[in-house]
């Protein structure tokens, strides 16, 4: 189908580069705009996961007793940069808010209706990209350190059951013949058989980056700074150097969206959740599918180059200098839980997930300019939902009904 419109897709990580994917399949003239390569910022060093058992969202009930005590925590999971507080404190509130019972199972609800299409969405586009050996179907196992821990995520266990998603109960010894290298301290664990990852989060993006220059779409290397409006909407980028003539806009810069959003009048509560990891490269312990430690709130996964440790919500400016104490945080929760876990050459990172305070992204139109779509905001999940993000964007370009019910993620639901 050829479509003449000149569609710009602005941030080329995996959400951005998913979009363009889907909206060149629709005929578009596709540039994807980016000030660096593709797949470089948040989607570099995530831990790969399709995280389809992640429907609950990260303000559960009881958070509110929780998060004070976790601030004052060298060791938690939750850090704040104090002078960033001033600025995340409208944020947490919503935050505490969405902790409420029914926002939870709705919250839950919304993103499990994206986490159900995530193939459906990612999977022709890693088959056209010929980008199926950066995929590994072995499953995840969430592990449990103690009964207390167990117990203590009742709640959320039941939640994914109850939004379909299929868990086998296993002791410390049977997740043990699964994960043989697995600390003798894990005495419970769920697993979950349908669970794939990505061997390498960022050439999986720069490989879907590559099959869309080759069916000729436009990578276009400009740090975009704003717009010209006119009275029909946006009609050019504006960068650092020179205007970039457009038909249509998608904004899918990932944490930087706040800012575009906000040009185009949209002002949304989007704040980095910055994580970390910490890579083993080269590490040779055997390990079958990913593992999430629930205790630990630290997630594994074996990758190409060695093994990842990863987590932590840290939250302060994207661009404030990484705080690496914290990737030897996670570093030794991954060494307590995998004790031969070794290397002679360790690598760190740090990336800002771009996180909303009701853990769903926002997909839609602009409601100020018809001719902006929105699609960012996927918090810990971007990986796994940036292929159906595409999807669903290509299908409001086109004017089609949608594949999933997109008002839970309208962008004036603030
Ligand atoms: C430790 C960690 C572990 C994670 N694990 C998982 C996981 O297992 N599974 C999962 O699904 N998700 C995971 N995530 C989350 C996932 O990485 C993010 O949700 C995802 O990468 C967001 O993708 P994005 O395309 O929206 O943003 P990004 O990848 O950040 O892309 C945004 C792009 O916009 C560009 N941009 C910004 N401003 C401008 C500008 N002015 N001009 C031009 N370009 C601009 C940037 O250069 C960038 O390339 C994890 C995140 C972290 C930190």
């Amino acid at each position: 189908m050829e479509n003449s419109s000149k569609i710009a897709v602005l941030g080329a990580g995996m959400v951005g580069t998913c979009c363009a994917l889907y909206l060149q399949r629709e005929g578009y003239a596709v540039t994807l705009v980016d000030r660096g390569g593709a797949g470089e910022e948040a989607s570099f060093g995530n831990l790969g996961g399709f995280g389809i058992a992640s429907c609950p969202p990260a303000a559960m009930p009881g958070v509110i007793k929780k998060v004070p005590g976790m601030l004052f925590d060298a060791d938690a999971p939750l850090k704040i940069r104090w002078g960033h507080a001033a600025r995340a404190l409208p944020w947490f509130i919503r935050f505490i808010a969405n902790s409420r019972i029914e926002r939870v199972e709705a919250n839950a609800a919304a993103r499990q209706s994206l986490l159900d299409k995530v193939h459906e969405g990612i999977d022709p586009l890693i088959a056209d990209a010929n980008a199926g050996h950066f995929m590994s179907q072995t499953g995840l196992m969430f592990t449990f350190e103690s009964e207390a821990a167990f117990q203590g995520s009742a709640y959320a266990f039941d939640l994914r059951r109850r939004n379909g998603v299929q868990l086998d109960l296993l002791d410390g010894n049977e997740a043990r013949q699964v994960q043989p290298a697995l600390s003798k301290n894990v005495v419970r664990a769920y697993r979950v058989a349908n669970f794939s990852h990505t061997v390498d989060p960022m050439r999986l993006v720069k490989a879907l980056a590559t099959l869309f220059e080759q069916r000729g779409g436009t990578m276009l290397r400009r740090t975009v700074t704003g717009f010209d409006i006119g009275s029909d909407g946006v009609r050019a980028l504006r960068t650092t150097d020179g205007d970039v003539a457009i038909e249509k806009l998608v904004v899918a810069a990932g944490v930087w969206s706040r800012q575009f959003a906000k040009m185009l009048g949209s002002d949304v509560p989007l704040e980095a959740e910055r994580g970390y990891h910490t890579m083993f490269n080269g590490a040779d312990v055997k390990m079958n599918g990913a593992i999430i430690s629930v205790d630990r709130h630290v997630a594994i996964t074996p990758m190409n180059e060695g093994i990842r440790v990863g987590g932590v919500a840290e939250f302060a400016a994207p661009e404030a200098a990484p705080n690496f104490a914290v990737a030897k945080l996670v570093r030794r929760h991954g060494e307590a839980l995998l004790p031969d876990l070794k290397s002679e050459r360790i690598t760190e990172w740090m990336g800002p997930r771009p996180s909303h305070p009701d853990s769903k992204p926002v997909i839609g139109r602009s409601p100020r300019h018809g001719n902006a779509y929105f699609a960012f905001g996927h918090d810990h999940l971007g990986l796994t939902m940036g292929g159906i993000t595409g999807k669903l964007v290509s299908e409001l370009v086109t004017d089609r009904p949608t594949s999933v019910d997109l008002s839970p993620f309208r962008p004036d639901r603030f």
